[in-house]
């Protein structure tokens, strides 16, 4: 690639080739070729990143935390990121729901047979259990296995130990800082590499799944993409605008390097270190990105929410069922707070559509119906997710200035 091209137009080369390169093999042996020797190039890429996400939310959380030196700060952050994230994700979901049911009256999805049709769904968790998982038993295990919202809250825990212990902690204090810097040097080192990585990993994925998306499906896939994109245009466009005085054009351009690795990626933990660097180069405070962020890749998904609906109201119909509005407030309150409890990896979402399906009756067979694709949708719910959390340490970076 010709030196001289900024890292985000490289990531659009990457992205365009990387399609471009899908859409030739999607026939014949061209699958079976990407699968064997492009994408675990993408693999050892998204390794990478996952290899230094433990480090970078740990060390980069428990900084933003001491450099505010004070606790309530803190806790008054946390408050509002939380409110912050709860009331999008309700937007979210309400998108989902109400574009969905104006495409259903209007009869354009397909109408598939859903009888025959099988789906286990995973053991589903009580919500208070979800509640007790956020906090760890021992300090190794979540670092070993990037348990994202243990790693927060133990960093939470040791920020909050350093402020306390004061003077007696000014070695830990630098020690913290000074390693930050240098898995920040490494996180750079590997976000370079994202143009490759997203190149091949989407080809792959358009290989194998592009013929799925002409398929009966397309409307479906096409009604949750016309969601995500007005969610992302009416309630971030209006956030970043109002709370975080920044250009919506500025803020689509600024994120947009982690949209395409979320696109192709499919996760909102794995975008972090992108998503990150992006936000705090838009003018987010260190402190407020290296807090917010995190918590969001965990428990923000304003995509995921969007998906639910307008999946629910697809399986509803294939089952001649018209849910009333109890049943879509239902939808509203479960989906939001299941988002809590999802995990931001690829296909996380269906575990969740399980539980909100189950909580307004549908039979969760249904959920067949839109598995196959569920990739499609994966990849344009994780860009929701990630800009969301991008949107929301902006807006509280403002607000605490
Ligand atoms: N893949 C999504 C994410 O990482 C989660 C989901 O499956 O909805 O944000």
């Amino acid at each position: 690639m010709k030196k001289g091209f900024s890292l985000p137009i490289k990531i659009l080369i990457g992205l365009f080739l990387g399609v471009l390169l899908g859409l030739m093999c999607m026939h014949g042996m061209g699958v079976s070729f990407l699968k064997t020797y492009i994408q675990p190039i993408g693999t050892i890429f998204l390794n990478l990143i996952k290899f230094i996400v433990v480090p970078i939310v740990l060390f980069s959380m428990i900084e933003g935390i001491v450099s505010m030196s004070d606790l309530k700060k803190v806790m008054h952050m946390g408050l509002k990121t939380i409110i912050f994230y709860l009331v999008t994700t309700g937007f979210a979901i309400i998108i989902g729901l109400f574009v969905a049911n104006l495409f259903n009256s209007i009869n354009v999805f397909p109408m598939l047979d859903p009888s025959g049709l099988t789906y286990s769904p995973n053991e589903g968790k009580h919500f208070m259990q979800v509640i007790v998982d956020f906090f760890p038993s021992n300090i190794v295990a979540p670092l070993a296995n990037a348990n994202m919202i243990q790693i927060i809250v133990i960093s939470i825990f040791v920020g909050f130990g350093i402020i306390i212990a004061g003077d007696k902690a000014s070695e830990a204090k630098s020690l913290i800082i000074s390693l930050n810097s240098v898995f920040v040097q490494i996180m750079e080192l590997i976000i370079n590499l994202s143009p490759i990585g997203v190149f091949c990993l989407i080809a792959p994925v358009v290989a194998e799944n592009g013929p799925k998306v002409i398929s009966s499906l397309g409307m479906v896939i096409l009604v949750a993409y016309i969601c995500y994109f007005l969610h992302m245009i009416i309630v971030y466009s209006t956030m970043v605008m109002g709370i975080g005085k920044i250009k919506p054009m500025d803020f689509f351009k600024g994120i947009f390097p982690a949209m395409t690795l979320a696109f192709s990626s499919a996760s909102s933990v794995g975008t972090l270190p992108v998503n990150l660097e992006c936000t705090e180069k838009m003018g987010a405070k260190k402190e407020v990105a290296s807090f917010v962020l995190p918590l969001g890749a965990t428990i923000n998904m304003d995509g995921t929410a969007i998906y639910q609906g307008v999946c629910t109201v697809f399986i509803a119909a294939c089952y001649g069922i018209n849910l009333t509005l109890g049943q879509m407030v239902t939808v509203v309150l479960t989906a939001t707070i299941a988002s809590i409890g999802t995990a931001g990896v690829p296909g996380a979402g269906v575990v969740m559509l399980a539980m909100v399906l189950q909580s307004v009756g549908l039979p969760v067979e249904g959920i067949a119906l839109v598995y196959g694709v569920d990739r499609i949708f994966d990849m344009g719910r994780t860009v929701v997710n990630i800009t969301g959390d991008s949107a929301c340490a902006l807006c509280i970076s403002k607000t605490l200035k």
